[in-house]
């Protein structure tokens, strides 16, 4: 028997994207969170075919829950592209479990990857806001920012030369360019 957290450890809140949920007690890695549940629709029943709503959570080709009853706490749970839960899909059962990969402290909001379909279609045209993909974005940033320092810095010291030559006007005229003057010179005449 699978453990199954009681439903006092979490609770819904306000995350970056809205709202989430959230642990309010230490749930253990393997652990049942929650299910993820509603009616279920059948795609040969064109009624319920026609029924289209962001909490829909497809079992197989056929049968798709409609998460988006009220009771459906689970439907709260945001995608993360690194997250420290999983969907344990049962398509024989037509069930969904929410478990947890990692051990979440309270606190924690509950992620899962909703998977490449949902994120082609709904995340990718609008960025998404996952901690992980906030952090590599704010990485790429830094490093755009620092290269672009770089590049100022470089052109900086060349006008700096390039005032430099103009000052010595009149001067014997320099045979070595500015590579010759940062140390290897000297390794290059021995
Ligand atoms: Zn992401």
């Amino acid at each position: 028997m699978p453990v199954t957290a009681s439903s006092k450890s979490y609770r819904v809140g306000r995350s970056k994207t809205g709202l989430g949920l959230f642990a309010t007690m230490p749930i253990k890695k393997g652990t049942r969170i929650i299910r993820y549940f509603g009616p279920i629709l059948d795609c040969r029943i064109p009624a319920q075919d026609d029924i289209e709503n962001k909490y829909l959570f497809e079992l197989n080709g056929r049968w798709t829950i409609d998460g988006s009853v009220r009771k459906n706490l689970a439907r709260y749970i945001n995608h993360s592209c690194r997250p420290n839960a999983e969907s344990d899909v049962r398509p024989r059962e037509r069930k969904v479990f929410i478990r947890a990969i990692k051990n979440i402290e309270p606190g924690d909001e509950i992620n899962y990857d909703y998977g490449t379909d949902y994120f082609k279609a709904y995340l990718k045209p609008i960025g998404c806001k996952c901690a992980s993909c906030e952090n590599k974005r704010k990485k790429q940033r830094a490093e755009a920012r620092a290269e672009r320092a770089k590049v100022k810095a470089r052109a900086e010291r060349k006008a700096q030369k390039a005032g430099a030559k103009s000052a010595n006007k009149g001067a014997k005229k320099q045979k070595l360019n500015g590579k010759h003057f940062n140390g290897k010179a000297g390794r290059a005449k021995a």
